[in-house]
């Protein structure tokens, strides 16, 4: 599992992924900084008050993490959570049928 690549749309507030089948997928910027799976933002999902997520929020920068994934860094200066690249396919999955994130 990987992604080919991954592009930032800061203007429109998308990231835009590029699967290795070559199937585009996008996921906005306030998807993103819901789904951070760092301990301080699982932490509040588990207590039933997830972040929810300013529709301004912008993605700042994209930091590679290895082969496995990307580090995320917000405008909220929120720059804790990893995101592997099937996670971020799953957020978009998710994002495009709607259900609330576990
Ligand atoms: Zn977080």
């Amino acid at each position: 599992m990987s992604i080919q690549s991954i592009s930032n749309h800061p203007a429109r507030g998308m990231l835009e992924i590029v699967l290795d089948s070559g199937a585009s997928r996008t996921l906005t910027h306030a998807t993103l900084r819901e789904g951070c799976r760092c301990a301080d933002c699982t932490a509040l999902r588990r207590a039933g008050t997830p972040l929810q997520a300013d529709g301004a929020i912008r993605l700042l920068a994209v930091e590679p993490v290895g082969a496995y994934g990307v580090q995320l860094v917000f405008s909220d200066r929120h720059d804790r959570g990893i995101y592997p690249w099937i996670y971020l396919e799953q957020l978009s999955d998710r994002a495009a049928s709607g259900p609330p994130l576990p």
